[in-house]
């Protein structure tokens, strides 16, 4: 085999993978929300309720193929389906190419699945399922044995109280465990502050729980770091859809899916973006 393709073997590995996991995210995104197996029954159009044949299953190519449409009774497909498709793709490719073949692109990708499900799920009906934020929180603290979180939190306060840690396997744990906590308890406190005076629930405790799954995979600075970037992305986004869409400020805004996003970006950009902010106050 020439060397050229062999180099590119593991990026379209990562691809192919990620297209075919963000299949299955399409059927978790439709059925989750309706209570449905995510396992069985087989596909099937929503609006003629026929199968859908392995061949028009295939990942992005086959909604091409089909222009958009089902092939029996030519009614549109969601352009959701190979949208997820693609991002489940880019996100699994990408998480390769920053990390390369490490515990963490697991531990990356099975992160990635879950905020795309999540994403998309807050999008069409406002809220963050349970049945995928408590496991994720459990999933982070267990990851955390496998892969170094290396948020630096857990060594510096140990070191701060005068005990030191030096086993990094013990840091890792505490430093998923500190940022579930932290971080999943400010929003709760946000939250339930927000409610207390306003009588209103501005933020979901949905969100409370996404963001102990943030802290837990990611440590506490990037999951604050998410916290920032989500609010960003939601002002900038969010107003301007507002205005363009002629909706009132009352508008329900998708804050998950944008902690979401922000999550995914921290988890692959986060520690150079801290850093250079930082460097931008030592240059004073
Ligand atoms: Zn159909």
């Amino acid at each position: 085999m020439p060397t050229e393709l062999a180099i590119w073997l593991p990026d379209l590995f990562f691809v192919l993978l990620g297209a075919i996991i963000g299949s299955f995210l399409n059927v978790c995104i439709a059925r989750i929300p309706a209570g449905k197996s995510v396992v069985l029954p087989n596909s099937r159009c929503p609006n003629c309720d026929r199968a859908i044949r392995p061949y028009d299953n295939i990942p992005v190519l086959s909604y091409l193929m089909l222009n958009g449409r089902c092939r029996f009774c030519r009614e549109p497909i969601s352009w959701q389906y190979p949208v997820v498709e693609a991002l489940t793709a880019l996100s699994f490719w990408t998480a390769y190419a920053v990390v390369g073949l490490q515990w963490k692109v697991v531990v990356l990708v099975t992160f990635f699945s879950a905020m795309i499900v999540l994403i998309f799920i807050d999008l069409n009906h406002r809220i963050l399922p349970d049945v995928i934020t408590k496991p994720g929180i459990v999933a982070g603290l267990a990851f955390s044995f496998v892969a170094p979180v290396e948020d630096g939190t857990a060594r510096f306060l140990s070191s701060v109280m005068g005990f030191p840690i030096t086993d990094s396997t013990v840091l890792s744990c505490l430093d998923s465990l500190i940022g579930a906590l932290v971080c999943g308890g400010f929003l709760w406190a946000v939250a339930e502050m927000y409610y207390r005076i306003r009588h209103v629930e501005g933020l979901g405790f949905g969100d409370v729980k996404l963001m102990g799954m943030v802290g837990a995979f990611l440590g506490v600075r990037l999951a604050l770091l998410t916290i920032m970037l989500g609010s960003f992305i939601g002002a900038v986004i969010g107003l301007a859809y507002i205005k363009l869409a002629g909706k009132d400020s009352q508008y329900e805004l998708p804050f998950g899916s944008f902690l979401g996003i922000a999550a995914i970006v921290a988890a692959l950009r986060g520690a150079q973006m801290i850093g250079q902010y930082t460097n931008l106050f030592q240059g004073l």
